[in-house]
């Protein structure tokens, strides 16, 4: 937990946020400015700045959290259409948030180009 954090707070409950699935390992809710009409953001509990700080122990956390997204994508019925999921990594990744996360978006097509 860092202190200064915003997502250790909403998963910690210090912050409100609309959680849609928590379990021990991760935490996902709703992203405060949705641009699709699904748009989670998956967190690990524990905080890990991005990618680029993973400890190869973290393997099986980042497999969950695939796992995690796609039975949300089920649960919200964006399945079928199809769906993205994105984790900025550092400045030139667009990262502002340094607590690694995943975006879950779909429930529209997405567009093109990325970057
Ligand atoms: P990033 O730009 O780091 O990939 O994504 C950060 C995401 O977190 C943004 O989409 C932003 O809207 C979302 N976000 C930032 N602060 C909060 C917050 O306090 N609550 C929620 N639910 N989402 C947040
Ligand atoms: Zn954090």
């Amino acid at each position: 937990m860092s202190d200064s954090c915003i997502f250790c707070k909403i998963v910690s409950n210090e912050t409100k946020a609309t959680v849609v699935y928590r379990d021990e390992q991760v935490t996902a809710f709703r992203d405060i400015h949705p641009v699709a009409p699904t748009h989670i953001l998956i967190v690990p509990n524990k905080h890990i700045d991005s990618v680029d700080t993973l400890d190869p122990e973290d393997e099986q956390l980042m497999g969950h959290i695939f796992t995690v997204a796609r039975k949300l994508a089920t649960d919200e019925g964006i399945s079928n259409g199809g769906y993205r999921m994105i984790t900025n990594t550092g400045t030139h990744g667009g990262q502002t948030v340094f607590h690694l996360h995943v975006h879950l978006i779909g429930g529209q097509r997405m567009r093109y180009p990325m970057g």
